[in-house]
């Protein structure tokens, strides 16, 4: 019997941005499908793994969370250590979040390589009403920097699991 040969996939993903605008909500939703409204229950927490399938092939994506660092302004390097994609997050319901990213994109480009994939994201669509940062300014922005870009909201899922998917499909098809 021939013997079947297995590889394996193990990619590393951080999530940042600024403090509040959802990045361990995003992990939780996307992990466990579930939402912590007063979300202090993952401060600690490193990082998730879930298993998706691409192409017919299964791929850990192990997801990290700044577990709060980010209010003290020092993610550490161990945090970026060997990260093959990230999600750079906004608040769509606050400008500050969204002009923060230039800030988080620097950071990136210290830590790690220009080969990671990197997705812009717009958590909380659903606050459309309180809405500060238009889809026109996400796009461009992700466009300036060659940024894949979504809005998604961790509240009632929508994006959530896509945003992750492009980000690991693309690392797949950079490594395979
Ligand atoms: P983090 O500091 O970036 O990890 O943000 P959290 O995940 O802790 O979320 C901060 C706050 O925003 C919490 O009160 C969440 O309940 C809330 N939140 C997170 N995601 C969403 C979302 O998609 N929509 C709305 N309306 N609130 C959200
Ligand atoms: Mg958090």
């Amino acid at each position: 019997m021939a013997e079947e040969e297995f590889e394996e996939y193990l990619f590393k993903i951080v999530v940042i941005g600024d403090s509040a605008v959802g990045k361990s909500n995003l992990l939780s939703r996307f992990a466990r499908d579930e939402f912590d409204h007063n979300s202090k229950a993952t401060i600690g927490v490193e990082f998730q793994t879930q298993v998706v399938e691409v192409d017919g092939k299964e791929i850990k994506a192990q997801v990290w969370d700044t577990a709060g660092q980010e209010r003290f302004r020092a993610v550490t390097s161990a945090y970026y250590r060997g990260a093959v994609g990230a999600l750079i997050v906004y608040d769509i319901s606050r400008k500050t979040t969204f002009e923060s990213i230039k800030r988080w994109l620097d950071e990136l480009n210290t830590h790690c390589d220009t080969t990671v994939a990197r997705m812009l994201v717009g958590n909380k669509c659903d606050l459309e009403d309180i809405r500060d940062v238009s889809v026109e300014e996400g796009k461009s922005l992700a466009e300036e920097d060659g940024l894949f870009f979504i809005e998604t909201s961790a509240l009632n899922s929508t994006n959530v699991n896509a945003a992750f998917e492009i980000v690991i499909r693309e690392i797949y098809n950079n490594v395979s």
